[in-house]
């Protein structure tokens, strides 16, 4: 092949380096003879100067060397994290770089699968006459994004998505790991342009978009990185005594295409995190955002950035309707998470397609504190549980039951808290609340103020509040009875309605008494007790003597149980809920006839018995007796095997 950007020793470096990151297998092509590197002029146009010549250079480079050195330079560069400063930084954008231009080329793949949108791109610059110099639409990568104005949408993104399923599983979990590195550092590096985009869709103060999207995907990623290798590689697991002989393993494979549909809460923390999981597990994502803070083209941007091929993510933009078509598709997963009422309807429509689906619906959480907590670190820590995102949280504090002794101290002191909370959709992270995302979750809110003062509660903060504005500010609610809408349904927003308690019985039996159980916090100097109630609380998840912390923690599994859904994210668990997980019994070739295969005999199930009785009777010498009947049985299995067949055949 010739290239107008390459020489004929840089193509032939290309080639040399693209066969050992794909070098085919069963039923795909290796990198040099799918065809795929005669895009590599379209690819180079739109390449930044400086990294098309390092580009160039590197394939020069390999073009002298021979195969197994490159091999050895290219598997170097994977070890970055061993070299120092400047040398561990050089080698992984040598790893990113030649990964991405081999991975992104392989992916012309798209096109001979009869996808044409992959490769919009290419078939503009095909309609180019030759000469003629490359047309505008040349300035831009392959298209990720897909607007839903029918259904075509979603048949299309899944189309696209199952075609780079295939190359994307044939990584290793240790090279997916590179572009969750790279997209890491580029969140990093822009992430004050991120936070922007966060604030423009959701009005929430910077600190939170800081603390709650950036942290929580940066923290998530690390960990992914550095674990996920580990948690997804086969593991041996125990084999019976009985098996004696053969070994039993579990294998983490993928899935295939995952859709993953999001809530406008946390519309960054909510797409990275099961995408990158998605991905590090080896499925291609159809990506659904929420048509309140779709952050339009950012998630393509980063993606794009760090060398993820375009058909690994489609991004679907629509309402709920655009949701249903891509489930109508029959994704191999769904991963879903939002409202617990369109919860019900993903999952019923889910199961006549018998597509898994994993829920991360709504909560209505409760924190307990016991008299002798320190009160001003507890309501210090109810305050930000309840407020933080202006309480549009799935996890946030929505009842807050204190023990009657310090009732009335913690009252004072949370209203004290409370007065000082500076609200504003701030530039400069000086303010700790923003405003409400939507206006229909403002008219939630209102309903629940509405019914609780109409119920005879007292608005210790807020009552200034005219119900429409987005800025609401903390509401602290006293007087609350059990029957009230802020006591019984999720109000997402910054509502804080107190209980007084008498006793754990009865504070445990209030607090369970909800159709909702995803978290929940326990304050208590006493460990011993507050372990005691958190063991009996029916939540999926708890923190003892801090808020909303389980989630934080990115090894810890999370998810709910009654109406706040079910399945597990995050953690070993939730890593292994996006793998098809394999398990395999390996024995080894030979002659020997099983004792459970045919023929079966009255002597076998003589010599069986003798053997089950043992193996799981409670005699002293059992040990003894198995192995005695398991030779036995194993001897006559074989002759029988071998000898009762020809007999019976002679019959
Ligand atoms: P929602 O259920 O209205 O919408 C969530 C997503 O589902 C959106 O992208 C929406 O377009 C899509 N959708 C709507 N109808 C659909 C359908 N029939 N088929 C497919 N997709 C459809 O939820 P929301 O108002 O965006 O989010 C707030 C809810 O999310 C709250 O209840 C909150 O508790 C919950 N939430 C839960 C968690 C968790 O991890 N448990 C996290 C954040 C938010």
């Amino acid at each position: 092949m010739t290239a107008r950007h390459l020489s004929a020793s840089q193509v032939s470096g290309l080639l040399k380096a693209g066969d050992i990151v794909i070098p085919g297998g069963d039923d795909l092509p290796s990198f040099s003879r799918s065809g795929c590197a005669d895009h590599v002029d379209r690819m180079f146009e739109f390449m930044h100067d400086s990294d098309r010549d390092g580009m160039k250079l590197l394939f020069s480079i390999f073009n002298a060397l021979p195969g197994p050195a490159v091999k050895g330079i290219l598997k170097l560069t994977e070890k970055e994290k061993y070299l120092p400063g400047p040398l561990g930084a050089g080698a992984r954008m040598v790893n990113i770089g030649v990964k991405g231009v081999v991975m992104t080329l392989y992916y012309s793949d798209a096109a001979e699968a009869g996808i044409n949108e992959v490769l919009q791109w290419d078939a503009k610059c095909d309609d180019n006459e030759p000469g003629e110099g490359p047309p505008e639409v040349e300035a831009q990568a392959p298209p990720l994004t897909l607007v839903a104005e029918d259904a075509s949408a979603a048949e299309r993104a899944t189309t696209l998505a199952r075609a780079g399923a295939k190359a994307l599983a044939r990584l290793s979990v240790k090279e997916r790991t590179v572009y969750l590195g790279s997209l890491r550092e580029i969140i990093l590096r822009r992430r004050e342009e991120i936070i922007d985009r966060i604030q423009a869709d959701t009005g929430k103060s910077r600190s939170d978009a800081l603390m709650s999207e950036i942290y929580g995907v940066l923290e998530a990623l690390v960990w992914l990185e550095k674990r996920a290798p580990k948690m997804l590689a086969d593991r041996q697991q125990h084999t019976p005594l009985s098996m004696l002989g053969k070994t039993s393993w579990t294998w983490y494979e993928p899935l295939g295409t995952v859709l993953i549909i999001s809530p406008w809460n946390y519309p960054f923390i909510q797409a990275l995190i099961p995408i990158a999981t998605a991905l590090l597990t080896g499925n291609t994502v159809v990506y659904k955002p929420s048509e309140h803070t779709p952050l339009e083209g950012l998630l393509e941007d980063l993606l794009a950035e760090a060398q993820v091929p375009p058909s690994w993510v489609q991004v679907v933009y629509g309402d709920g309707a655009a949701g249903a078509d891509c489930v109508a598709q029959a994704p191999d997963k769904i991963f879903f998470t939002g409202s617990t009422r369109t919860g019900r309807r993903i999952a019923a429509q889910a199961a006549e397609l018998l597509v898994p689906v994993e829920l991360e619906l709504g909560g209505k959480d409760a924190m307990i504190v016991f008299a002798d907590a320190d009160l001003e670190r507890a309501a210090a820590g109810a305050l930000w549980g309840a407020l933080t995102n202006t309480g549009q949280s799935c996890t946030s504090v929505e009842r807050l039951y204190v023990e009657r002794p310090v009732f009335e101290a913690f009252k004072a002191e949370l209203v004290k808290q409370a007065r000082c909370i500076v609200q504003e959709v701030d530039s400069d992270g000086d303010a700790d609340m923003g405003s409400m995302t939507t206006d229909f979750q403002v008219d939630i809110v209102a309903a629940h103020v509405e019914d609780a003062r109409a119920k005879g509660a007292q608005l210790l903060t807020g009552a200034e509040w005219d119900g429409k504005s987005k800025m609401i500010p903390p509401i602290v609610i006293d007087s609350v009875s059990d029957d009230m809408l802020v006591a019984r349904e999720e109000s997402f927003g910054p509502l804080i309605p107190l209980f007084a308690f008498d006793s754990e019985e009865e504070v445990l039996r209030r607090a369970n008494d909800s159709d909702y159980g995803l978290t929940a916090s326990v304050w208590s100097k006493d460990l011993a007790r507050a372990k005691r109630v958190t063991r009996r609380l029916v939540t999926g998840c708890a923190s003892i003597n801090n808020v909303m912390l389980s989630e934080g923690n990115p090894a810890l599994p999370f998810g709910g149980i009654k109406n706040s859904g079910y399945g597990r994210h995050k953690g070993e668990h939730g890593l292994h809920g996006f793998c098809n997980v394999k398990s395999v019994l390996i024995d080894k070739d030979s002659n020997k006839i099983e004792a459970n295969w045919y023929p079966y005999t009255s002597e076998k199930y003589r010599l069986f018995t003798e053997l089950v009785v043992a193996l799981f009777g409670k005699g002293k010498l059992r040990l003894l007796d198995f192995a005695r009947a398991g030779m036995k049985l194993e001897k006559y299995s074989n002759d029988a095997g071998h000898k009762g067949r020809e007999g019976r055949e002679d019959k």
